[in-house]
């Protein structure tokens, strides 16, 4: 067991990605507490599913780009399964369209969510890592930082961002015994990628040189990877299970 004893924070961990990445890490002994924002459907089974594992789950309706709701979600995880040993800072939303065509609104959505969110989530756990002098953050960003996509530019931007995040506070946190690294995803067979034009889906498959989308738990590998005794010596990295999409 790679992560026995150990506690997850997933934020966005009812489904796609996250889920994959709880249901990874609780199967290597992690007990985990979630965050989501939809109906609460997905997360029960989500928690089911980890509980099904012998690890325990607490899983809430929190809006990550509420700074003050992400702290008390931090805090309650702490105080209900032990100190938070892992950060998978995953919760991500997209709105695809003409760069010309988003909203200020729109925009600060979405770099509320991602980059915002995962800056202050990292805050909420970090200072409890520093004082043990340990713990593990991953923030996900995505191959649209590195490679770009039509109808996605404040996402990408958002992404590129957090790459920058992750590289920032790798300097800081590493002598502190904190390791900070990011996971870069290819396309990934999720509820975000259902929501792509069948054009844009097919666009994205040809330009693959495996010929095909991601699976979940091909991301959640990876976090595991980064998350557990093997990943020691990842330091400020972005590692991009991509399909071939980007090369590095
Ligand atoms: P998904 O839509 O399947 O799941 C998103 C999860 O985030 C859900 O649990 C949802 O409830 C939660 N969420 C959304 N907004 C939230 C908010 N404001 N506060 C708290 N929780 C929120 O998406 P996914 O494909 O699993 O994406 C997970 C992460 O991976 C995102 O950061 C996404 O940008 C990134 N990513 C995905 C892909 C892909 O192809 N699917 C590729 C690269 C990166």
């Amino acid at each position: 067991m790679k992560l026995s004893g150990k506690v997850a924070l997933v934020t966005g961990g009812s489904r796609g990605i996250g889920r994959a990445t709880a249901l990874a890490f609780a199967a290597e002994g992690a007990d985990i507490a979630f965050c989501h924002l939809d109906d609460g459907t997905q997360a029960d089974a989500t928690a089911g599913e980890i509980r099904a594992l012998g690890k325990r789950a607490l899983h809430r309706s929190v809006d990550v780009a509420d700074i003050a709701a992400g702290r008390a979600f931090a805090e309650e995880a702490a105080r209900a399964l032990g100190p938070v040993d892992i950060l998978f800072n995953n919760a991500g939303i997209n709105i695809r369209k003409p760069f010309e065509a988003y909203t200020e609104q729109e925009f600060d959505r979405i770099v509320d969510v991602h980059l915002k969110g995962m800056f202050f989530m990292a805050q909420a756990v970090y200072p409890a890592m520093v004082a043990r002098g340990e713990g593990c953050i991953i923030n996900v960003a995505s191959q649209r930082a590195l490679k770009g996509a039509v109808n996605s530019a404040p996402y990408s931007a958002a992404k590129a961002a957090i790459m920058g995040f992750t590289r920032a506070l790798a300097w800081e946190a590493t002598p502190k015994g904190v390791r900070v690294n990011a996971i870069a995803p290819g396309p990934v067979v999720t509820d975000l990628t259902a929501a792509m034009t069948p054009e844009d889906r097919q666009a994205f498959i040809d330009a693959l040189p495996v010929g095909r989308f991601g699976r979940p738990e091909e991301v959640a590998a990876t976090a595991l990877l980064l998350a557990g005794p093997d990943g020691g010596f990842y330091v400020g990295a972005t590692l991009s299970p991509n399909g071939g999409d980007v090369m590095y």
